[in-house]
């Protein structure tokens, strides 16, 4: 496949409203394709270059990018931050320089799909003093090479957001329709690979291939998610329920094969070597090779849990990991088994996992009761407080293990606190005392794929925090207007408020009053960030809380 085909294909998709047009509009492509283009496709399609566990990325921020563009187009860096700002997207602008380039380009050596992967796997391997050059080069060539229409996706894609409308689930269906196999069957090998670029290559095996499918050890699967609930709702719905403490720590993946241990973040980042005493502690206590699901905290002297963001620091550290061990010492908490002696236990009951994990580890086990009675289950919850953590976690002992799934099988509880976890999107420069950075930032709720507007927030952040926000963001920068930009949205902030209100000002339709800044949830992605409707449903609560008088609007 021609990387000029791919770009129409994208063009048609990104004209269509109806998912199973979509999916019907990929499926009949699959088929067609070469091994290695199957896979590369289906990556791309979702505006991916490399699967979530892989250890490679491209390093590219917007900056360099405009800056290639720039020198192709023969523009300044200043026309491509323009007109981004005009259009609102890297692509476009990326597309209307182009075509207005003064040299015209020869496509005689148009690229191929195949190539421009090729060109991005360089891009992503470049690496010491020199890398920022050589990958400039390198997209410098591919955008030289290509007519506006395939440069506007290719922006899109360095960018990670193909702005296309397709998700993880269309993608998913369009398989199973190319290969005639159910979704279902789809998803289950999905569960295991963690890359939907190789499980269209075992669909095209057949129905078998994806059915036996297990988890490559080494190759981290995405981590089982907790949703909120009630202790008497979750009982009355479901009966016995496995009741463990919710850690106040970091989640981390571990491996093990032979003498080798290696260990993962919530995010899929590898960890091994910020982390060694975790590794040692689980190399020391487990004797055949699995992979755990487990929380890292970090302990004081007299036992007692540390605060989360101590732990965070371990995990962020690349230098001086033996004095920061010295300093902090973390222990894992392990409460399930995924793989145990080359058996994938995804599908088996967490009762069962349970049984296979208490034979496989000697220690760092997280303790577990199954219990069925209110009172019982909240003198644990009372526990757990009194001990230091976050309160309970309460899990179906029936149900299997779900990568990446949000569900009633595992439902947290903890004491009502009121923050949010949002998206950062823009921000705006600080004056006086704070200028030279940016001093409130713009955020956002998720719906359906798109990020909306809920306010900014200007206070909880001490001077110091100023600086180091400075530094995370003015990288992410897309768009410069007045003195506010819109950034790239890539990072978390957990924001705690006073109240939401009603607000014709912010896309999301609400706002907080007194937010707050808390801190950075280096641990979340965008994707994982308040959703509307759950914001709708907080708004809701609270006006029962306060009578129904609690509820103001902002104009
Ligand atoms: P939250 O981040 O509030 O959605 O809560 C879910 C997180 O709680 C998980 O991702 C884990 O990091 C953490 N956690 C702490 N203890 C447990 C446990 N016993 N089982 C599962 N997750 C836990």
């Amino acid at each position: 496949m021609e990387f000029a085909e791919f770009a129409l294909v994208c063009e048609r998709l990104e004209a269509l409203a109806a998912r199973l047009e979509m999916r019907d509009l990929i499926a009949s492509l699959l088929p067609g394709l070469d091994e290695a283009e199957l896979t590369i496709f289906v990556r791309f399609i979702q505006g991916r270059v490399f699967p979530d566990w892989s250890p490679e990325k491209l390093g590219i921020g917007p900056n360099l990018l405009y800056e290639a563009v720039a020198y192709v187009a023969g523009r300044k860096r200043a026309d491509v931050v323009r007109l981004v700002n005009e259009t609102g997207d890297a692509g476009l602008a990326v597309e209307r320089l182009l075509a207005k380039r003064q040299q015209s380009a020869f496509f005689s050596d148009s690229l191929s799909l195949a190539e421009v992967h090729a060109l991005l796997v360089r891009t992503a391997s470049a690496s010491g003093a020199q890398s920022q050059q050589a990958k400039m080069r390198l997209l410098r060539q591919g955008f030289g090479a290509m007519t506006p229409r395939e440069a506007r996706y290719f922006a899109r894609l360095v960018l990670a957001e193909l702005r296309i409308g397709i998700g993880e689930g269309t993608v998913r269906d369009a398989i199973a329709l190319a290969f005639e196999l159910e979704p279902a069957l789809i998803e289950h090998a999905q569960q295991a690979r963690n890359d939907l670029g190789e499980v269209a290559l075992l669909a095209r095996i057949g129905p078998e291939a994806l059915r036996e499918v297990s988890i490559v050890p080494f190759r981290p699967v995405r981590l089982m998610l907790a949703q909120q609930g009630t202790i008497a709702q979750q009982l009355a719905d479901f009966g016995p329920v496995a009741v463990e403490y919710k850690y106040d720590g970091s989640r981390i993946q571990f491996h093990r094969v032979g003498q080798i241990g290696r260990c993962w973040s919530r995010r899929l980042e590898e960890v091994t070597h910020a982390l060694p005493e975790v590794v040692e502690a689980l190399l020391a206590a487990t004797s055949g090779d699995v992979i755990l699901d487990a929380e890292v905290v970090a302990v004081g002297p007299d036992g007692r849990p540390l605060p989360f963001q101590t732990v965070l620091r371990r995990f962020r550290r690349k230098h001086g990991v033996a004095e920061a061990r010295e300093a902090i010492a973390l222990v894992p908490r392990v409460f399930d088994c995924l793989y145990a002696d080359g058996e994938t236990l995804l599908d088996r009951p967490l009762a069962e996992r349970r049984a296979r994990l208490e034979a496989q580890l000697g220690d760092h086990l997280a303790p577990q009761q199954v219990l069925d009675d209110e009172e019982a289950v909240r003198a644990v919850y009372e526990q757990a407080l009194a001990d230091g953590n976050e309160g309970v976690m309460l899990k179906l002992p029936a149900s299997p293990y779900t990568p990446g799934a949000r569900g009633r099988a595992w439902v947290k509880i903890k004491p009502e606190v009121e923050t949010l976890d949002l998206a950062v999107v823009g921000a705006g420069w600080g004056e006086g005392r704070r200028a030279g950075a940016f001093g409130t930032y713009e955020l956002a709720v998720q719906d359906r794929g798109q990020l909306l507007g809920v306010g900014r927030v200007a206070t909880g952040m001490t001077d110091e925090d100023l600086a180091a926000l400075h530094a995370l963001f003015k990288d992410l920068v897309i768009a410069e207007s007045g003195n506010t930009v819109t950034l790239e949205p890539q990072a978390v902030f957990e924001v705690g408020y006073s109240e939401i209100q009603k607000s014709p000002n912010y896309a999301s339709g609400y706002a907080l009053r007194f937010p707050r800044f808390v801190r950075v949830r280096e641990d979340k992605g965008v994707d994982e960030v308040e959703t509307l409707e759950t914001l709708e449903a907080r708004y809701r609560r609270q006006a029962t809380q306060n009578g129904g008088n609690g509820t103001s609007t902002v104009e």
